[in-house]
Order: structure tokens, then sequence, then C-alpha cells
């Protein structure tokens, strides 16, 4: 009979806190995801106790939080693990670590939900043993994971890389759709800028070719300053928009006019190992969960 006490892996709890969705699940140390499931985001009051009462009886060992942000992922901040000023109001200053350390009395990891995504891809994805590596996610928002010398970036706060600033493309009449910022890269290159710029959902305009054309020129000036700036061993690209395959070739191909010859490396040699898709079909996020779990667990 086969011995479940000796070959059972410990069990991680994993939470990508979304502005849409909760995704509760639990891995273990290979990164393979055992059972998930999903849960609305709409107040803390109605959302978390959903999300406790899934991990309460689970036997895992620590929890790792990916969270949308802004958030507080300074260790000595004194409001540490909370949501900070984001637009959905009910969630402004939630404690969202301290809420899941109450009820589960655990080890917790928490990052933001981009460096989570690229902690997945960094540990069993795409970036796999690189220590320089940057996440772009372009979907309803644009964030970016980043890290450096082998650690996700935090510094002050932690990077909000869609409001980069934009050069606006000659002949683009669209004002933007960031409330801050107006022409950001998220004002301009977010699927709800693509939308509002076109008037149809992105998903719709597959086959309009000037659509990605522009949507790669904007992400290229994005990469552009992410390699300048931070000289990443490889770029990542995730999020709804860039299901939409196609763009990969122009960003590669606009990249390189815009580099113009002026830094050459092995890397840049070769585009298409350096700029590529998020690999695990969007559990990356989740897969990331588990890994800051098992981090939190091993007290780093
Ligand atoms: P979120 O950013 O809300 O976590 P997503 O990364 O899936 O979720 O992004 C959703 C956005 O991506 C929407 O604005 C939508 O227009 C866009 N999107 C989703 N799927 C596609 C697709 N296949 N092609 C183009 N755009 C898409
Ligand atoms: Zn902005």
């Amino acid at each position: 009979m086969k011995d479940f006490t000796t070959t059972s892996p410990v069990l991680y709890g994993a939470l990508e806190a979304g502005g849409t969705k909760m995704v509760c699940a639990v891995g273990d140390e290979s990164g393979e995801i055992h059972e998930q499931v999903s849960i609305p985001t709409t107040t803390p009051e109605e959302t978390m106790p959903k999300v406790i009462a899934y991990f309460k009886d689970k036997p895992i060992r620590a929890l790792g939080i990916a969270c949308f942000g802004p958030v507080d992922v300074r260790k000595e901040s004194r409001t540490y693990g909370t949501i900070l000023e984001t637009p959905k109001l009910p969630w402004r200053h939630y404690p969202i670590v301290g809420a899941m350390q109450d009820a589960l009395k655990l080890p917790i990891g928490f990052d933001t939900d981009v460096n989570g995504s690229l902690l997945g891809e960094v540990t069993w994805g795409s970036a796999k043993g690189l220590t320089d590596a940057v996440y772009f996610t372009i979907g309803t928002g644009i964030g970016a994971g980043v890290m450096t010398n082998g650690k996700l970036l935090h510094g002050m706060l932690h990077p909000e890389a869609g409001h980069i600033k934009m050069s606006v493309e000659p002949g683009d009449p669209y004002k933007g759709k960031c409330p801050s910022h107006g022409t950001c890269f998220e004002g301009m290159a977010s699927g709800p800028a693509i939308e509002a710029r076109w008037g149809q959902p992105a998903r719709e305009l597959a086959n309009r070719p000037e659509v990605w054309t522009l949507e790669a020129c904007y992400i290229a000036q994005a990469l552009l300053t992410a390699i300048m700036f931070l000289s990443p061993q490889r770029i990542i690209l995730g999020g709804g928009v860039m299901h939409q395959a196609q763009l990969f070739p122009l960003i590669r191909q606009k990249v390189r006019e815009l580099i113009n010859g002026y830094l050459k490396t092995r890397e840049l040699d070769d585009l298409d190992s350096y700029i590529v898709p998020a690999s695990l079909h969007d559990d990356q996020g989740i897969m990331g969960s588990v890994k800051l779990a098992l981090d939190a667990a091993a007290g780093e």
C-alpha cells in the first residue's frame, strides 16, 4: 500500500488578489497547483470571509499573497501589508496581510501582483534561473514586476511602470485614459485605452493591423526604458492584451529600431528569446504566490 504520510508533498496556500477576482489555491514546492477557486472581489466585508473560509481548513504551511496595488510592501512600515490609495474605494487601507495572519496564524509572504507573476516566471517559467528580469502586464491596467540581482524590486514603495511617460506617436489623436497623466503608458496602451481609441473592445480588433502597429510602438517605448534603465536579461509580457500574439514580432522590430544599434549584447542579438510571452498559461500569478509562501516558510 502506498504510504501517503511520506509521499504527500508539503502544501502552501496562494492568494492572487485581483481587482475583479481573488484566486485562492493550494500548491506544492514544485509549483504544481492542486486545487483552485475564484471568488469575486466586491468589498472586503463580503469577499474576505470567503477567502478565509477557503484556506481555514487547508493543511498549508504558509500563505503567499500577490495583491493588486498600490500596496505597502515595506516590511518595516507601520502599514505593511495594507492596500494603499486604490481607486477601488472599499479596499483603500484594507490590511489584507493582517486579516489573513489573524485568521490563519501562518507565515505570510506578500508582494505586488506583478512581482508575483514575475516570481512565478523566474521560478518555473520563461525567465527560469535569471537574476534580472522585468515582467509587464498589459491588461485593464499596466504594471511591471522587476527583479534585480535576484531580488524583487520594492525601493521606496514598488515600481509603477504603467505610469511612465510616453511620446505620443505622430498621427495618434488619442488624449489618453489615465486620470492622473493622460498619455502615460497605461493611458495609451491598456485594454481600456485601446477600446476608447478605436471604439471597440481590444479583442474584437484582431483584424485591424493599424491597431497593433500603434500598440507595439507604445509597448516598445516602455521596453526601451526598461532596457536602458534596468538592464534586464529578459522581458516577459503578459496580461489580456498580450493574447494578441501578432504583437510580439511588431514589438521586437520596434525595440530594435529604438535601440538603433546603441547597445550590442548577446541577449539583444536574439530578440525572439529576449522579449517573450508569459509561459505559465495565466497561472504565473498564482504560482508566484506559491513561491511567496515557500519563501515565507523559509523565513525569507
Ligand atoms: P486584468 O488586467 O483585469 O487583471 P487582463 O490581463 O485579462 O485582466 O486584462 C483585461 C484587458 O485585456 C481588457 O481590457 C481586455 O480588453 C484586454 N483583453 C483581454 N483579452 C484580450 C484579447 N484576446 N485580445 C486583446 N485584448 C484582450
Ligand atoms: Zn498614468
